[in-house]
């Protein structure tokens, strides 16, 4: 246990149930992160509510699913970790264009089974290595897709576990970028795709082959760091920075996608912040544009 939070009050029905001080190197796709004070991966929906309504009003709560966007600080997470990944995994087809899928599925799944449903332009979904809840809560998007074009309405837990349905009007939703009701998290969405056949295999093969090509597939990364300003792109303006290949510690600038920052194994989140600022500095100083990071950082440095 760290900090001055006492996890005293956890009941006890969860008490096993609770991981303590889990390695959030574990569960994001940089391999870095500190421990988290609590760690729970619940059975369904309903344990979930369960634990939220039990667990201290005091005690935070970060939500996770893959961890394909989250940058970790080494000190670790004070509070509880809710990881929906592996859990909330249902998905079944409500109508002819329309399916309702819990927040801990992956999206590369919903895409599949959306192709074989003959819902074709959930394929841009195949793109993105996270579960839907992630995707709710960064309108994930690719290939001139996104999440919320086609959300028709979500689930939520409230910090009291109570269950809400709300739709998008509710929300503020731009690039990478939704901003909804304070302390409520997606547990479920209702999403509806045109019928309509999906590009063909080749196609898709094709698509996915490009991004192999372009970008550091398969090595240890959180995809794109920044947002691309308007009008330009990210990676274009770190690599005309000089800055592809650049290197702290065991983090670097992608040589194959200067917006794609890579640890090359032991890197530590400290290294890969220090990285994410010297870009920041370096663009704005040559190009006088300010990036945004599209990353979200979280926990407490070491
Ligand atoms: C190789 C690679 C390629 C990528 N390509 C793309 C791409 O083409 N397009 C794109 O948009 N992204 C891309 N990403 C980034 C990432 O996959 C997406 O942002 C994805 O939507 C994150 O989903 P996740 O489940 O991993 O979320 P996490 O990384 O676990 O969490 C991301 C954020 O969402 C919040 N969150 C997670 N689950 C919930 C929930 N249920 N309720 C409320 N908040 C929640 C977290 O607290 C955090 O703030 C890429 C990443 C990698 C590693």
């Amino acid at each position: 246990m760290s900090g001055a939070t006492s996890y005293a009050g956890v009941a006890m029905e969860f008490g096993g149930r609770v991981l303590r001080e889990e390695s959030m190197a574990r569960h994001t796709s940089w391999h870095v992160g500190g421990p988290a004070d609590l760690f729970f991966t619940p059975r369904d929906a309903a344990d979930l509510a369960v634990f939220i309504r039990q667990l201290p009003q005091d005690i935070p709560l970060l939500w996770i699913g893959l961890g394909s966007n989250l940058l970790v600080r080494d000190g670790g997470i004070r509070g509880a970790v809710v990881a929906l990944h592996g859990a909330l995994g249902h998905l079944e087809r409500v109508s002819a264009t329309r399916i309702h899928a819990e927040a801990g599925v992956p999206c590369a799944r919903i895409a599949r089974q959306c192709v074989q449903w003959g819902l074709g332009p959930a394929e841009f979904l195949a793109g993105i290595p996270g579960t839907l809840g992630g995707a709710l809560a960064m309108n994930a998007g690719a290939w001139g897709e996104e999440t919320w074009k086609h959300v028709i309405e979500v689930d939520v837990l409230d910090r009291l576990g109570l269950r809400h349905t709300r739709k998008p009007a509710e929300y503020q939703i731009g690039y990478r970028r939704v901003c909804g009701p304070a302390n409520e998290w997606f547990v479920a969405a209702r999403l509806e795709f045109e019928r309509k056949p999906a590009a063909d295999d080749q196609a898709l093969r094709e698509l996915l082959e490009r991004r192999r090509q372009t970008q550091p597939i398969g090595e240890w990364s959180c995809g794109s760091v920044f947002t691309n300003p308007p009008g330009d792109h990210t990676a274009r303006l770190i690599e005309s920075a000089g800055l592809k290949g650049f290197r702290i510690g065991e983090a670097s600038v992608s040589e194959k996608h200067a917006n794609f920052i890579i640890n090359h194994g032991a890197a530590r989140a400290r290294d890969i912040e220090a990285l994410m600022m010297h870009v920041q500095r370096k663009v704005n100083q040559i190009h006088g544009i300010v990036l945004q990071p599209e990353v979200r950082i979280v926990g407490v440095a070491a």
